[in-house]
């Protein structure tokens, strides 16, 4: 394992289909060299500017509209174990290409903070930025922000945040960056010119941020299970037996972790009957 100062390896995503003409080398253990870069990057960020107190999480890439990265709460659990379960935090590979590596640093302490408020202090409801977080975001040295400029709203639903000069973050970022041979791939042709265009044009397009603490993009509103069974194509004597299987146990929600149910649900056992995964 690579500790502490390793180099930052991530890769622009290509928009539009086939590779250009192998002209370099492949490069070898992407899928490895990428995480261990961002769990590197994790730890370090942990213990500069949280006091290592942040357990430990699933680092995720998704390519998600509109977003940088978000945070979702314990929304992974072991298949072996279904109590065994920890957080995600995602970053958009879309937006690197326009970004430098301290900006896409920075979207990953952004979804740390949001970490640390599901475990130690009070998130609000779902998808929302509260004080609570914007004072924590100040003190590791990001400034939040609801337009992506200083004075914008430091609360809401839809956040971002701009690097405070000489702050925390900037100064950690700074010495994390120097001590390895940070790249990035996007950046190998040189091509200035084109990176400029396209910083434009994805400045003008869309407006990029964080959508809060707990949700995923796009599925803020949790679908109930009866919509899932609804959506599925099960017929209607194998839906009656999910919904009459299922009842009692939405009376005690508390029976099950959070992930276990959502697990046993798309195991799809619940009906005795056949599955709604089947011919996946
Ligand atoms: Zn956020």
């Amino acid at each position: 394992m690579i500790h502490g100062h390793a180099a930052l390896e991530l890769y622009r995503t290509i928009q539009h289909g086939r590779c250009p003409e192998r002209t370099t080398p492949m490069i070898a253990n992407p899928t490895h060299r990428t995480y261990t870069s961002l769990d590197a990057a994790y730890d370090y960020f942990n213990r500069e500017l949280f006091g290592g107190e942040l357990p430990p999480c699933l680092i995720t890439m998704q390519r998600q509209k509109g977003a940088y990265g978000y945070f979702s709460g314990e929304r992974f659990a072991s298949l072996a174990n279904p109590n065994e379960v920890t957080d995600e935090i995602a970053l958009n590979p879309a937006t690197f290409a326009t970004r430098t590596p301290p900006e896409i640093l920075s979207t990953l302490v952004h979804e740390m903070v949001h970490l640390w408020q599901h475990h130690f202090g009070k998130p609000s409801r779902q998808s929302y930025h509260n004080k609570q977080w914007a004072a924590k975001m100040r003190e590791v040295g990001l400034v939040p922000t609801g337009t992506g400029e200083s004075g914008g709203k430091e609360t809401g639903q839809n956040m971002t945040h701009y690097v405070e000069k000489g702050g925390r973050f900037s100064k950690a970022c700074k010495t994390y960056l120097a001590a390895g041979d940070a790249f990035l791939y996007q950046d190998r042709a040189g091509d200035e010119e084109a990176t400029k265009t396209r910083r434009k044009k994805a400045a003008s397009k869309t407006k990029y941020t964080c959508p809060g603490a707990g949700s995923t993009p796009g599925r803020s509103r949790r679908r109930p299970w009866y919509a899932a069974i609804a959506a599925s194509r099960w017929k209607p004597n194998q839906m009656r037996a999910a919904i009459r299987e299922r009842t009692p146990a939405t009376r005690r929600p508390n029976q099950h972790p959070r992930g276990a149910r959502s697990l046993r649900f798309q195991a799809g056992e619940s009906p005795g009957a056949a599955s709604p995964n089947r011919g996946r």
